[in-house]
């Protein structure tokens, strides 16, 4: 069934191999995936420990209804302490790993210690074994695969893998599940590097037997039709997710030159109606009717002829505004470049930005550069940093350490030119025009990030009675909310709330844009409540669901907290709050955002989540949600 799937305990140090069940108790308290996770990290990561050492572990996981007849549960979700924040490292992707590890047998993978040389690791059918990776140290992600589906005479094996980057240890190094399936954020990757593990691969015929199969069925298919009936969700099956960055781009929310504008002007070379002309098509996580990911082959230069995937908005931003380039050509380059290397795209992009600005302002020099002209607009340089940073060689190596631990090698004013939260880039969009979206980046999780608590339908102008049906089950707001994408007030209530919409979508393994993200009609609290009853037999209402994602943001906190964080981290670049926006819609210009008020959001926001203002889970929050025992070391 759908709850036999157990949690596997691999130690690289001493080979050991334990498997467990997971208790229901836990199940309904957690749910899985990330949820699960994060209670998993905040038991067996000691605090204060290397995020590169042997004491840190990598968790693999699938969520609850990952391989049932439940739509789009592809998500597979990777954590661990992270190398690049030195907070609570967490990445999820689409793809297949996750569902052909549930017919593998298992839910979690708990991979601790440190392997003496190169291995990884083969689960097939409950079985699990550590092989010598001898022969696939220093491949790139595409050739691991091959390489071990060869070995094991199995073209169907699904495999993550590391590349370069992780091998490394590029602080933000990747995992990737497929030719562009990426566990990019918070540097997953440099853990499973520094323990020598170059890849899990899986393969499972386990079938998961589902509680109520007719019904099952009868109801996703109600889903499926909420989900493609959705306008955006059309449009990503057309021109993929490119299409926010087009649409963003043309208000004045995209992040460009680092951080010097906030629209990218003339690209109409790197539109996604261009991109798009330049796909094979489009293709789709496991069971996904969206099917938003493009294909390609790069039709000139030095790298034509070569297929990949992609490129999502997150690239078009990183390898296109943000180091001021207009090419097409250089997106799918440097996209293929993270891709194979293995390393973030994201953070990759905004290093290289960031160093562009530095050299403009003269704080980077040729000699620095080795003679790279490192300006705004060169393509060549944007294609040779990947490479670089991939291969720690030269500034590479330095950029190769994340935004703080390069500004501090750097020196001189460079601090003051990052874009980013808690150690961690932000993402190519420009939020000094819209509050509730600046707040989600500077207080979420995994430090500066759009996929934690962005509530994106604040850009739709919705009106307020239907802000109201969304924002107030399940559990009951009667507090303000407003209309306007620049007001401050009523939008902590929406991170919140966001927040704990995307942690138990996180946690059941379904894709974000299946639910309420970009738009105010998808599948929600009450769908899911259906979807775990009728695959799994678990009785949860709406309100269980809130209190599991509660409980797993709480715990996300903790964990954040014995690191040592404190509420100055929720914060900003000071370049928010002293830079005005320049481009855009004329009331996209002249931004900045408002000091005083967003310290009031913070506080508003800390209240709606039970924490004191310090942003302390309160005694009583966690009581009421049944944590305040953590870490208990039950399972
Ligand atoms: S919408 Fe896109 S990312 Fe999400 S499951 Fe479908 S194909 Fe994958």
């Amino acid at each position: 069934m759908a709850l036999d799937r157990k949690v596997a305990y691999i130690n690289l140090t001493t080979g050991e191999i334990e498997t467990k069940p997971i208790p229901i108790k836990i199940r309904e308290m957690f749910l899985g995936g990330r949820g699960l996770d994060a209670y998993l990290m905040y038991n067996h990561i000691k605090p204060g420990v290397d995020p590169l050492g042997p004491d840190n572990a990598a968790f693999i996981s699938a969520g609850l209804l990952v391989g049932t007849l439940a739509s789009a549960t592809s998500r597979t979700h990777i954590g661990g302490k992270s190398p690049l924040t030195g907070y609570f490292g967490s990445a999820n992707m689409g793809g297949f790993f996750a569902p052909e590890m549930r017919f593998a047998g298992f839910d979690h993978l708990v991979i601790k210690g440190k392997a003496e040389k190169p291995v990884y690791i083969w689960i097939n059918n409950g079985k699990i074994e550590i092989r010598d990776a001898a022969n696939i140290w220093g491949k790139d992600t595409n050739e691991t695969r091959e390489i071990i589906r060869q070995e094991l005479g199995d073209r169907d094996i699904t495999v993550l893998a590391i590349g370069i980057g992780g091998e490394n240890l590029v602080r933000y190094a990747n995992v990737m599940t497929g030719i562009k399936n990426s566990g990019g954020r918070t540097g997953m990757g440099a853990i499973l590097g520094s323990k020598n593990c170059k890849a899990v691969a899986v393969r499972g015929t386990m079938d998961i037997k589902i509680a109520h199969p007719e019904e099952a069925l009868e109801y996703n298919r109600r889903v499926i039709n909420q989900v493609i009936s959705t306008k955006v969700n059309r449009e990503m099956g057309k021109i993929g997710t490119g299409f926010i960055w087009g649409a963003t781009n043309s208000w004045g929310g995209v992040r460009t030159r680092n951080f010097q504008t906030n629209q990218l002007e003339d690209s109409d070379d790197v539109e996604p109606e261009h991109i798009e002309e330049l796909s094979m098509g489009m293709t789709a996580c496991f069971g996904c009717q969206v099917h938003c990911r493009g294909k390609y082959v790069i039709a000139s230069g030095p790298y034509a002829g070569i297929y990949d995937e992609g490129p999502e908005y997150t690239s078009m931003g990183a390898f296109a505004a943000e180091p001021g380039c207009k090419s097409a050509l250089t997106i799918l380059v440097s996209n293929h470049l993270v891709n194979i290397y293995g390393i973030d795209t994201l953070e990759t992009g905004s290093m290289i930005a960031w160093a562009m600005e530095l050299y403009e302002a003269g704080i980077l020099t040729d000699k620095d550069t080795d003679g790279l002209e490192l300006r705004f607009g060169n393509d060549e340089a944007v294609i040779e940093m990947c490479h670089r940073i991939a291969r720690r060689e030269g500034l590479g190596d330095i950029l190769a350490e994340g935004p703080l631990r390069a500004a501090e090698k750097i020196g001189k004013d460079s601090y003051k030119y990052l874009v980013q939260v808690k150690g961690m880039s932000n993402l190519n969009s420009d939020e000094r025009a819209t509050p509730a979206l600046a707040l989600n980046v500077a207080v979420a999780s995994r430090g500066s990030d759009h996929l934690r608590g962005r509530p994106a339908i604040d850009l739709y102008g919705l009106p307020e009675p239907v802000l109201r049906r969304i924002y107030s089950q399940p559990v009951p707001y009667d507090g303000p909310l407003t209309s306007h994408w620049q007001d401050y007030e009523g939008k902590a209530w929406m991170v919140r709330w966001q927040e704990t919409c995307f942690e138990a979508v996180d946690a059941l393994g379904i894709c974000k844009y299946h639910t309420l993200f970009l738009g105010p009609n998808l599948p929600n609290f009450d769908e899911w409540s259906r979807l775990i009853y009728l695959n799994t037999g678990l009785e949860m209402s709406p309100l269980d669901i809130w209190n599991a994602a509660d409980r797993a943001y709480n715990i996300e906190r903790l964990f954040n907290i014995r690191e040592g964080l404190t509420r100055k981290d929720d914060w900003l670049s000071d370049r928010y709050y002293d830079e005005e926006t320049t481009r855009g819609i004329p009331i996209a210009r002249g931004k900045t955002i408002d000091r005083k008020k967003f310290t009031k959001m913070i506080d508003e926001y800390y209240e709606y989540h039970g924490w004191d203002e310090n942003g302390v889970p309160r005694p009583e929050t966690l009581k009421k949600l049944g944590i305040d025992k953590e870490p208990s070391h039950k399972l």
